[in-house]
């Protein structure tokens, strides 16, 4: 099936054209003809799976078809997104694909200065992409006019719901005009019953599309899990990179301050490294990012949410260094890879203290990751586990740490957050790695540790709407 089919414009076609898309991937095939026709849509999509053109190209033509107006533009349409990165890849798209359009777009995020998006925002935009908190810092500063908003995109509400973004959702929403004068489209990668209920409230009767089951991982990822002591776990990460000759490697730690940590150590062992989390200004994050992508950092350590929307085309290699605390975040992790038909592998360091996140993760998956132990490097039995240390002061949590890079108590949109680090253990003196063996994983073999950090917060139960 070819673009044309879709009822897509000849400027958006050239837009896809140049790109080099052949067709459609499945949730654009579903939902562009339905937002073409101005419905309401609720799509259950995960990053990956060319989403964003899903909503972005009927987006663009919806907006370049509909009455022109005089004098200053009005934003007609406005893009929610929970992290900075994922916003500027909205906002890059929109570029990309309404190129040949007269259409004005531009992105407005914390942790920059807030005048340029103030002198950009005056001179009129009809697309704003924005996190929900530094929206409402211009909303407040009145900076901003929502009330002639034609089309409202909730993008990864999951995500956004998961930050504690919801009261400033609501708050943005009673800014926009009435439910039947706007079109909503909803993309999430999980339907929890918060987003149920959050559909509920904003949706029209919407078409619903879901490409693949929310906790499915894309079949052409390939997963292991490598058994190994935590203080060795950077000894083998070096040595995979090196001995693999891997040249782009994205690495997954749990805390900000892990990832630093990391970051420098691998830099020791002359890999090229950077890390990128919400401690980091925006212009590290995004030189860190830039220098990822073109070559020069060979590897980028990163905390779930800074890793949230990065679009790097065939990234070939993830390493989850730690098993994140939230099984449905390990989905997100190496759904990093194996993006647009590539192919790709994840991998996981998985320590004792670590089984009882994995049998979590594989209960979400519905099945086991294959475990192989490198020689060299299989765990010491001697090691007993220990609760697993999510902050810089050691303490363990007793619930999943909420995600501090979203919103809190009137402050602005800037990140917000808490630093951590891993707790480290005796250190071993290194043995030679060498050839590798598989071993079937056999049940619970290995005693669990006993984390007291409870499953997913998707539990824990947030404002109704
Ligand atoms: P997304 O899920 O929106 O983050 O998109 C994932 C990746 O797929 C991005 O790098 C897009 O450029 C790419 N992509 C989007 N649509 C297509 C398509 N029809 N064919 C090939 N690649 C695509």
């Amino acid at each position: 099936m070819s673009f044309d089919t879709l009822g897509l414009s000849a400027e958006l076609l050239r837009a896809v054209g140049e790109q080099g898309y052949s067709e459609p991937t499945p949730v654009q095939r579903k939902a562009i003809p339905v937002i073409l026709d101005g419905r309401d849509v609720m799509a259950g999509a995960q990053t990956g799976t060319g989403k964003t053109a899903g909503f972005t190209l009927p987006l663009l033509q919806r907006l370049s078809t509909s009455s022109a107006r005089k004098g200053r533009r009005p934003v007609r349409a406005l893009v929610l997104t929970p992290t900075r990165e994922l916003a500027a890849q909205v906002g890059a798209s929109i570029d990309t694909y309404g190129r040949h359009l007269p259409l004005q777009s531009t992105v407005i995020f914390g942790g920059v200065k807030i005048n340029p998006q103030i002198e950009k925002l005056r001179r009129g935009v009809d697309i704003l992409v924005a996190t929900p908190g530094r929206l409402l810092d211009h909303a407040g500063q009145k900076t901003v006019d929502l009330s002639q908003i034609e089309i409202l995109v909730l993008d990864e509400a999951d995500r956004m719901l998961d930050m504690g973004f919801i009261h400033d959702i609501r708050k943005v929403l009673a800014l926009l005009p009435g439910n039947g004068a706007r079109q909503n489209l909803l993309f999430s990668a999980t339907f929890s019953g918060e987003i149920k209920q959050l559909a509920n409230r904003l949706l029209n009767q919407p078409e619903l599309i879901e490409v693949a089951r929310c906790t499915a991982t894309a079949e052409r990822i390939r997963q292991v899990v490598h058994p190994v002591d935590k203080q060795r776990k950077r000894e083998l990460l070096s040595h995979m990179i090196g001995s693999h000759d891997w040249c782009q490697v994205l690495v997954f730690t749990r805390t900000k301050h892990g990832a630093n940590r990391l970051a420098q150590q691998l830099e020791k062992d002359g890999l090229s490294a950077s890390a990128i989390h919400g401690n980091k200004s925006q212009g590290a994050r995004t030189r860190a990012l830039a220098g990822f992508k073109n070559g020069e950092v060979r590897v980028l350590v990163a905390t779930d949410i800074a890793a949230r929307g990065l679009d790097i085309d065939q990234l070939p290699h993830v390493v989850n260094f730690e098993l994140p605390n939230v099984p449905e975040d390990y989905v997100h992790r190496i759904g990093r890879t194996g993006r647009a038909g590539n192919e790709g592998e994840a991998v996981s360091l998985v320590c004792i203290d670590e089984h009882k996140l994995l049998r979590d993760i594989e209960r979400l998956l519905k099945s086991e990751i294959p475990s192989v132990v490198l020689e060299g490097y299989a765990p010491d039995p001697g090691i007993k586990a220990e609760p697993i240390q999510n902050g810089r002061n050691g303490k363990s949590h007793s619930r999943p740490r909420k995600h501090t890079e979203g919103r809190s108590r009137g402050k602005s949109s800037a990140d917000r957050h808490t630093s951590g680090a891993t707790g480290s253990g005796t250190k071993r003196a290194p043995s030679k790695p060498g050839k590798k063996h598989i071993r079937r994983k056999s049940g619970d073999a290995q005693a669990a540790p006993q984390h007291r950090h409870s499953r997913t917060t998707r539990g824990q139960k947030r404002a109704a709407l």
